[in-house]
């Protein structure tokens, strides 16, 4: 059946098909602006979101500081700010419909939030240029854990074989877990890309960028 069946791309998103404005905590300041809270409040709000990313979370983040919203409100509110802030690496719609038209499967596995990273590639047009997404919140496990690689390959109905590829800018998450099963590997990273500690495998290659990746998968298959 394998030699019927399309080439296999896994690939990841943050970093990878799409980058984030401001740092990771910017939101919170933005946050108690819109909320009348004190400027002050932005640490503790961030404590206490760091502590439970969800709408319970942002439930205890309400009554301790006395927002009406409830917490379901607050996290929807949350889940646009974090796709607003999300743009598209330049390049990548291309590569992605290229391979396709090559006959590519394209399945996306990223950890994080479903709400959140769904709500990313939705606002940046990504859901139709890929084939399945796997969120490691819904996989009930996190890269670097076969698991959640398995789970991808599956929702295209495939079984991960040693010719299917993952692409991704993480060594501890994506390519530790690419080699725990298997798979062939791009290491998105700069040029020339910093030392890998000792404890990670290396890559087959690497590129500066997804369309990179692209054009030497493009070149394999
Ligand atoms: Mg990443």
């Amino acid at each position: 059946m394998s030699d019927h069946s399309p080439p296999l791309l896994l690939i990841d998103l943050d970093h990878t098909l799409v980058e984030r404005d401001g740092a990771s905590d910017a939101w919170a300041p933005a946050f108690c602006a819109a909320h009348g809270l004190p400027a002050e409040a932005a640490a503790a709000v961030f404590d206490l979101f760091v502590a439970d990313r969800s709408p319970a979370g942002f439930a205890r983040i309400a009554a301790a500081h006395g927002l009406p919203h409830s917490g379901e409100a607050l996290w929807e509110e949350h889940v646009a700010h974090e796709a607003a802030r999300t743009h598209l690496i330049p390049g990548v719609p291309g590569a992605l419909a290229a391979l396709r038209e090559a006959g590519w499967a394209i399945a996306v596995v990223t950890n994080g939030s479903t709400d959140i990273q769904r709500a990313k590639l939705a606002r940046t047009g990504l859901l139709p240029a890929v084939d399945a997404v796997c969120v490691s919140e819904e996989a009930g496990a996190r890269k670097p854990a076969p698991e959640i690689f398995h789970a991808a390959a599956a929702r295209l109905g495939r079984t991960l074989t040693p010719d299917a590829w993952m692409v991704g800018n993480n060594p501890a998450t994506d390519l530790r877990g690419a080699h725990a099963v298997g798979l062939r590997s791009i290491w998105i990273t700069p040029t020339p890309p910093p030392p890998l500690p000792p404890s990670h495998p290396a890559p087959t290659y690497t590129a500066p960028d997804t369309p990179a990746a692209a054009a030497l998968l493009l070149a394999t298959s």
